[in-house]
């Protein structure tokens, strides 16, 4: 090798090349950035935002800044520290796409960024500060082995990961805490497989003793997601919970779907971890059942915190939901694997308990 491409290896940050790319956000008309000594990047030019702020709008044929329409389909942003959007800030680099959706011009926020420095992000905004570094080190890998698996199925996509609940939870550099920095760092490329392939290492807040299994929470077999004995997240904030939803909101998400007034809701059938499998809803003269997941979504995710459900009757003038735990109950408890650090078990372990025969392995 020549020396001069060896010494430039050298100078190479010790960050692998893994990198994501986040959507953090959309917007049907404008995007306003901010940042010390940002650039914008656009139609084959680079510029220093005036005062360190550009407004970028959705034009009818592309974006348009300073009142002009680019070329571009792409605006990049660069500044040499942060960049503040919308409450949230980020590291050094986001991405306005402007592109039609059902029809409509809107602008598509992504944040590209190095895997890293996105599993630390991860972490910090998925679990609280506070805990023992060794639930925070399975979370990393947890959070690092979905994000890789949701890159290589999102390849030919604008972006790969949502910064929602809707794939991981991800609000940027504010939240970073230094435990989670460290988790990333000592787990750093660590990744489940399952027969040489990058496992779906799904989490969850907490399951009520018993984790779900894949088949009966997803409908697809995964030999590593068998449902777990978990018995360590009896701490969970929602170990335990009730719901009482009025009956005039239970009438307005369900009735619609029976056609008539509602007189009685059960549990109709349970999964071997005991959650509901379905909910049978009761008219005078017509019955349906649907699924307790599909209750979860027309009730609120926030309301009926998981499909665990112990009671479910009218009382009085509510629909009153008695049940355990939080999240679809699939994988990694989290709640679970903090009870076990406090234990003094090592992630591996803790991972080992939630991802039975996955391996663990180094992707870099
Ligand atoms: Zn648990």
């Amino acid at each position: 090798m020549p020396l001069a491409a060896l010494a430039l290896l050298l100078a190479l940050p010790a960050t692998p090349g893994e990198s994501v790319r986040i959507a953090v956000g959309r917007f049907p008309d404008v995007v306003e950035v901010k940042a010390q000594g940002l650039v914008v990047i656009a139609d084959g030019t680079s510029a220093p935002a005036d005062k360190g702020y550009v407004r970028i709008t959705a034009g009818k044929g592309g974006p348009r800044v300073a009142g002009r329409e680019l070329k571009a389909d792409v605006v990049r942003l660069e500044a040499p520290g942060t960049l503040a959007l919308r409450g949230h800030t980020y590291h050094q680099r986001l991405e306005v796409q402007w592109r039609r959706y059902d029809g409509k011009p809107e602008l598509l926020v992504v944040h590209p960024l190095d895997l890293e420095t996105y599993v630390a992000g991860i972490v910090s905004s998925e679990l609280p500060g506070g805990w023992p570094l060794e639930a925070y080190k399975a979370q990393a890998v947890a959070a690092r082995t979905f994000a890789l698996w949701q890159k290589y199925r999102r390849l030919d996509l604008p972006y790969h990961l949502e910064a929602s609940v809707l794939d991981q939870v991800y609000q940027g550099v504010e939240r970073e805490h230094a435990l989670a920095q460290q988790a990333a760092r000592e787990t750093m490329g660590e990744v489940l497989t399952w027969r040489h392939l990058v496992a779906q290492a799904y989490f969850h807040a907490s399951c009520g003793d018993r984790t779900e299994s894949a088949r009966e929470g997803w409908g697809t077999e995964l030999p590593y997601l068998p449902g777990s004995t978990c018995g360590t997240c009896k701490l969970a904030t929602r170990y335990g919970w009730n719901a009482r939803i009025a009956r005039a909101d239970v009438d307005r998400a369900l009735a619609p779907l029976l056609g008539e007034p509602l007189v009685a809701v059960s549990v109709k059938g349970r999964t071997a971890s005991g959650r509901a499998k379905g909910v049978l809803l009761a008219g005078k003269t017509k019955q349906r059942t649907i699924t307790a997941a599909d209750l979860r979504r027309l009730l609120g995710y926030s309301t009926v915190w998981s499909t665990f459900i112990d009671k479910l009757a009218f009382e009085g003038g509510a629909l009153v939901v008695h049940g355990k735990g939080s999240g679809h109950g699939v994988g990694l408890c989290q709640w679970g694997a903090r009870g076990l650090a406090d234990d003094g078990v090592g992630y591996r372990e803790i991972l080992a308990r939630y991802y039975p025969g996955a391996t663990l392995r180094r992707a870099y």
